[in-house]
């Protein structure tokens, strides 16, 4: 029987936006994966955790983000383990405790372009196969290109810092976000101060 195809999309989530959507969607169908399994980071390496939203809240707000979506789920594998949550462990840890799946990992450009800075990145590379989405005409440049399925899709420029920023000066977030993440971030004022 074939491995099941997953996707993995790590990420701070702070909050979760359509960009995220989006970009697991198109990896679903570009590279006919069965399921996303969105991941939030408990403790990312390349963020301070200074001023990263409780993680809590940004599990909730993943789980407001995918709730009714079929194929996408919420993976808490990051929150299991002490310590920084570095992607070679995780997928190390993934991989032993799922023989009969094969992991794929969904990464921005942005990503892509600083792979070389990740831990373990040449091990990383040997145990999983990166998704990189690429905005048309654009070419990555990155000295791990084999190792990465690059997939086209338009460019959608929003991020999770223009996110708390419109949330914290009350502008519009709508259609940026779920509304049930709007309401979960106005009812708990996650970014009112940041
Ligand atoms: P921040 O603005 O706080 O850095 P972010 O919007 O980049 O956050 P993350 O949760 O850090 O969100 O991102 C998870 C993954 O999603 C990363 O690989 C990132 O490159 C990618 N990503 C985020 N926004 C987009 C977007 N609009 N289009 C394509 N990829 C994106």
């Amino acid at each position: 029987m074939d491995k099941q195809r997953i996707g993995i999309l790590g990420g701070t989530f702070d909050p979760p936006h359509i960009g995220h959507l989006m970009m697991a969607q198109e990896a679903v169908e570009q590279c006919k994966l069965d399921k996303v399994w969105f991941m939030p980071s408990a403790s990312p390496p390349h963020k301070k955790m200074n001023g990263v939203t409780a993680g809590n809240d940004r599990i909730e707000m993943v789980k407001r983000t995918i709730d009714d979506v079929e194929g996408f789920k919420l993976s808490l594998i990051e929150f299991e383990r002490e310590g920084p949550s570095y992607t070679v462990d995780t997928m190390k840890e993934l991989k032993e405790k799922h023989p009969d799946i094969e992991f794929f990992f969904i990464i921005g450009g942005d990503s892509v372009e600083a792979l070389h800075t990740w831990d373990r990145i040449d091990q990383l590379v040997e145990i999983i196969t990166f998704i990189g989405i690429k905005r048309p005409g654009h070419e990555f440049e990155s000295p791990y290109l084999d190792k990465i399925i690059a997939i086209e899709t338009p460019l959608i420029g929003i991020s999770s810092t223009m996110l708390r920023e419109r949330f914290r000066h009350n502008k519009n977030t709508k259609y940026y976000v779920t509304d049930e993440v709007r309401e979960y971030v106005e009812v708990n004022r996650l970014y009112d101060k940041r």
